[in-house]
């Protein structure tokens, strides 16, 4: 007979309590295989419950396959060879356990903006019509590239704000630039060598290393990418940021523009992917067309993101492929499904349709313009002769030269402990670059107006500790 001990003040029901006792003894093997174990009836009357309990737990151990039946015979115990444990930490090292995400006093971050600005309201009344007027869309699978109706207002919208002459058949959205990369490098792509900028965007370089790509690291100076050294490395696809140089904020002139697709145009499988993360936001002069406008070859692959544009939390990126490329992408890449939620999809056509993006995108430019002044005479006033501006046409962040005699790394770890979000170029660069310039990288859309004077003084303070006030 089985002694199951029941707790009728327990927590757990009673046929609960019957399954667990069996399972264990089972798991341990107490319980051997094949063992027969008392009918309904027998157990029920010795543990003083009632059968029903008795009959819940033997069929739940019967559904997860601890027991079985036979016809006439009764219930039997099958053969489960114990999993024993290994040596294994069962604990999370307290190293990898993650901390609340820090919330700085003064962010200078190059990534994400300020959510307060967000029009909310607009995006909200968007999204309610696409939930009850776009209901078909949402109650299936769409399309691996993205909602049909959603590419075709990007692609207007491209046409129109960067000179990008495409189809929607071309355009694929994506979660994240990133991912649309390794989209592109598993089905396009595969083992081509790739070249980045230096200084460039950290994160692709580190993705492109984790997929096994062969990297080479390209010199920008203040015209962008240095084609004479890319010429150089065996590279056959260039990823560059012609709008504004991340991070030197450098915007790229034609002559170089029409350099870097004379090296494209060399060799047939030569490409060059344009990443134009925050092209909408350029402060002196007209917006510069993108250098996939430029493109006579089909050679450019476009890539952007509403991450800076709207919200980054959106996950909200797009390609658009050369025509040449379609085929293969139509062969290979329809395998993946979308990354982004459709109802996130169907909202974002609708807003850029109803003008309500425009509307936020002329409103985030003035005061993109505003603040930058106010920063920049901000800086001027605190720190002097001391720093330099670099990169500040276009674009949400600039370089700041400083003249300092300590290590631009000290001036980071003080950062930190002043409770300032700043990072250095140096994130942006190769470990083995040799000596590090002392120069930041100040992104200004997270921080507000109306704290732009203390936030520099606080940066600058952070800079020149002692001779702070010193001109
Ligand atoms: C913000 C940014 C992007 C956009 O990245 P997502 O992953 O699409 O948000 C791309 N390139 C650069 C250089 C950026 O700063």
């Amino acid at each position: 007979m089985l002694h199951i001990p029941i707790d009728r003040d327990h927590s757990l029901p009673v046929y609960k309590q019957i399954y667990e006792w069996i399972k264990n003894e089972i798991l341990q093997g107490t319980l051997a295989a094949e063992t027969k174990l008392p009918s309904k009836r027998t157990l029920a009357t010795s543990l003083n419950v009632s059968q029903n309990s008795v009959l819940s737990a033997y069929s739940q151990l019967i559904a997860e396959g601890y027991l079985y039946t036979k016809e006439r015979s009764g219930y039997f115990v099958e053969t489960i060879h114990p999993i024993r444990p290994l040596n294994v930490e069962k604990k999370l090292d307290p190293k990898l356990s993650e901390t609340r995400p820090k919330s700085y006093r003064y962010s200078f971050s190059h990534m994400g903006v300020d959510a307060s600005l967000f029009p909310f309201h607009d995006w909200h009344q968007s999204e309610q019509k696409a939930m009850s007027e776009d209901k078909a869309l949402l109650s299936d699978i769409n399309h691996p590239q993205g909602i049909y109706k959603l590419r075709e207002i990007v692609a207007n919208k491209i046409r129109h704000t960067r000179g990008v002459i495409c189809e929607p058949e071309q355009i694929v959205i994506g979660a994240s630039m990133q991912w649309l990369l390794q989209l592109f490098l598993m089905v396009i792509a595969e083992s081509e060598p790739f070249a980045i900028e230096e200084p460039g965007y950290h994160r692709l370089s580190s993705l492109l290393k984790t997929m096994g790509t062969p990297v080479y690291h390209v010199p920008v100076d203040e015209r962008g990418i240095e084609v004479e050294k890319l010429r150089k490395t065996p590279a056959n696809i260039a990823i560059v940021t012609p709008s504004h140089q991340m991070p030197t904020g450098s915007i790229m002139p034609v002559s170089r523009r029409t350099e870097l697709l004379h090296w494209c145009y060399e060799t047939e499988n030569r490409y060059v992917i344009e990443d134009d993360y925050d092209s909408e936001f350029k402060y002196e002069g007209d917006i510069i067309p993108s250098l996939q406008s430029l493109d006579v070859n089909e050679k450019v692959i476009y890539i952007d993101s509403f991450s800076k544009s709207l919200l980054p939390d959106l996950r909200m990126s797009y390609m658009a492929l050369p025509l040449g490329l379609i085929d293969i992408f139509k062969e290979k890449g329809l395998h993946f499904m979308q990354t982004t939620s459709v109802l996130t999809q169907l909202t974002l056509a609708r807003f850029l349709k109803s003008g309500d993006y425009d509307k936020h995108i002329k409103r985030m430019s003035k005061y993109y313009k505003e603040l930058r002044e106010k920063l920049i005479a901000a800086i001027q006033q605190h720190f002097g002769s001391r720093v330099q501006v670099e990169g500040e046409k276009a674009g949400l962040h600039f370089l700041l030269h400083l003249d300092i005699e300590e290590p631009i790394e000290a001036i980071i770890e003080r950062a930190e402990k002043m409770d300032l979000e700043l990072y250095s170029i140096q994130r942006f660069m190769q470990k083995a670059s040799g000596s590090i310039p002392a120069t930041l990288i100040i992104g200004f859309a997270k921080l507000k107006p109306e704290e732009i004077d203390e936030a520099v003084e606080a940066l600058c303070r952070c800079c020149f500790p002692k001779g702070h006030g010193l001109r």
